[in-house]
C-alpha cells in the first residue's frame, strides 16, 4: 500500500487486511447468476467487502448480509473493512491452467457478485488488474463480465481490448446526481457515462445495468441517455425483482428506512417500456432483472 492510499484509508476509516484464499473461481449452482437463459458457471471476487459500502448502493447491497462478509471481517460495518485476496491472480492462473481446454471454453465468469472489482482499494492492491492480466493470456473462454460502478475501470480498458470475451458492465442506477448525493453519494454519474463511452469506442462489449432502478429525472431523458451511451446491452432491475427475496431482504435494509418509495417498481417499468419501444431501432439488447443479467448469449452466437 503506498503512502497516498494509507492516508486515504485513514481518512475514510477503512480497515484493509490481507488474506490468502483457497480458491478463486466459485461455481454457480443456484442463485441469480445460475438462472436462465444463459447462466454463469462461476463468480470471481478478488476482495471480501466493498469500499463503496458506505455510499448509496451500500444502503441496499445484499452482499452485506452474506456469511462470508460476517465471518471474514470481525463484525466491521459494511463498507468499513476490505480483505484483499492477495493470491487471487495466482489461484486463477493455477485453476485455469489445470483445466482441460474444452472446459475453459465453457467458462462464463461474473466478476464480481459480492464486491466491486474496481473499488478504491484496487488503486493500490491491483488484485483485479492482476486477474485480468491472467485472463488476457487465455483467449478461449466464453464470457467474462466485469461488473462495476467505478471510473477506476478506465485504467484497465487497454487490457480489456485484448480479451475477446470480456464484457464491461457498468452500474448506472439513475441519471439524477442530486438524488444520489441526497442518499449517500457514490462514484460520479458523469464519470460512469464516460467510462461506458470510452469502453465502447475502444470496441469493448459494454453493458449498463440500471440496477436497481432508483428515482431518475425523466423517463425520456434517462432513456435517451442510455440508448445513446454506446452500451450494447441495457439491463433494468428493481430491488423487489432482483434482491433474491422478492424485496423482503431490502425491506430490512437501511434503504427502506431512508427511501419511503423503496418498493415501487413503476419507474423501472416505465423506463423499461420506453427502452423496449426505442432500443430495437438502435440494435441495443434489453434485459429485465435476473434474466437480463443472465441474458448474454454464448460467444459463438454473439459473434454472429
Ligand atoms: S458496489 Fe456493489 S458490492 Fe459494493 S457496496 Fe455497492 S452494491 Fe455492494
Amino acid at each position: 500500500m503506498n503512502l497516498q492510499s494509507e492516508q486515504q484509508a485513514k481518512e475514510t476509516g477503512m480497515q484493509v487486511s490481507l488474506k490468502e484464499a483457497k480458491k478463486i473461481l466459485t461455481p454457480q449452482r443456484r442463485g441469480f447468476l445460475a438462472a436462465g437463459p444463459y447462466p454463469y458457471t462461476h463468480s470471481l471476487s478478488a476482495y471480501v467487502g466493498c469500499g463503496f459500502g458506505q455510499t448509496t448502493c451500500g444502503l441496499y447491497c445484499y452482499a452485506q448480509f452474506l456469511p462470508n462478509w460476517t465471518f471474514g471481517t470481525g463484525g466491521a460495518a459494511w463498507g468499513k473493512a476490505v480483505q484483499v485476496k492477495t493470491n487471487a491472480a495466482d489461484l486463477l492462473a493455477h485453476e485455469l491452467a489445470r483445466m482441460p481446454a474444452q472446459e475453459r471454453q465453457k467458462l462464463r465468469i461474473f466478476m464480481s457478485s459480492t464486491t466491486d472489482p474496481y473499488q478504491p482499494t484496487e488503486h493500490s492492491y491491483r488484485a483485479t488488474r492482476r486477474c485480468i492480466e491472467i485472463f488476457s493470456a487465455y483467449p478461449e473462454l466464453d464470457l467474462l463480465v466485469i461488473q462495476t460502478r467505478s471510473p477506476l475501470a478506465r485504467r484497465d480498458l487497454p487490457l480489456l481490448t485484448q480479451i475477446p470475451y470480456a464484457y464491461l458492465s457498468v452500474t448506472i442506477e439513475t441519471d439524477d446526481q442530486a438524488y444520489l448525493k441526497k442518499m449517500q453519494g457514490g462514484p460520479l454519474l458523469e464519470q460512469r457515462w464516460e467510462l461506458v463511452r470510452m469502453a465502447s469506442e475502444l470496441g469493448i462489449a459494454t453493458q449498463i445495468t440500471v440496477s436497481p432502478c432508483l428515482a431518475y429525472t425523466d423517463v425520456a431523458i434517462f432513456g435517451q441517455r442510455l440508448l445513446t451511451s454506446g452500451a450494447q446491452r441495457i439491463v433494468v432491475d428493481t430491488v423487489v425483482d432482483g434482491d433474491g427475496s422478492h424485496g423482503s431482504r431490502t425491506a430490512r435494509s437501511p434503504f427502506a428506512r431512508v427511501e419511503p418509495a423503496w418498493d415501487t417498481t413503476i419507474p423501472a417499468h416505465l423506463l423499461y417500456n420506453y427502452l423496449t419501444e426505442h432500443a430495437p431501432a438502435q440494435h441495443i439488447e434489453l434485459g429485465w432483472s435476473v434474466a437480463g443479467f443472465c441474458g448474454i448469449a454464448p460467444r459463438a452466437q454473439r459473434a454472429l
